[in-house]
């Protein structure tokens, strides 16, 4: 699957709605999250739309390890070197919008468990 149709972050990936670009790799975009939850809070998506970080490591492992890889980019090229990185997974464990995205939070103290 390469777009979704009405999908959110295929429609920011197309450039068709703004967001605040802050790395860009061949396979991934990362964007600032509208309501930041700490500091530094970015989403890096797969350019190719998958719903979940499993269907997007099964489509193409490549294009997933690529989401690990440009949150570290992320995280550093703020000046981060500890960061947590999320993929929210069903809608049972918060994720609202279903095209693979990683949260990459960091500048704040972050208790373990997550609530
Ligand atoms: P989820 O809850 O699915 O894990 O994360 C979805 C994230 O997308 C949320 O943190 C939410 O704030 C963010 N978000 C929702 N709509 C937009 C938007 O239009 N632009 C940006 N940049 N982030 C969005
Ligand atoms: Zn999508």
């Amino acid at each position: 699957m390469t777009a979704a149709p009405d999908c959110l972050f295929c429609k920011i990936v197309a450039g068709e709605i703004p967001a605040e670009v802050v790395h860009e790799s061949a396979r991934t975009l990362a964007f600032r999250d509208i309501n930041p939850q700490a500091p530094l809070h970015v989403l890096v998506v797969p350019r190719d739309h998958e719903p979940n970080a499993a269907a997007s490591a099964e489509a193409d492992a490549a294009m997933f390890a690529e989401i690990a890889t440009s949150a570290r980019a992320v995280a550093a090229g703020e000046g981060y070197d500890d960061y947590r990185l999320v993929f929210n997974t069903g809608a049972g464990v918060g994720q609202t919008v279903f095209h693979t995205h990683g949260h990459v939070l960091a500048g704040r103290p972050m208790g373990w468990p997550p609530g």
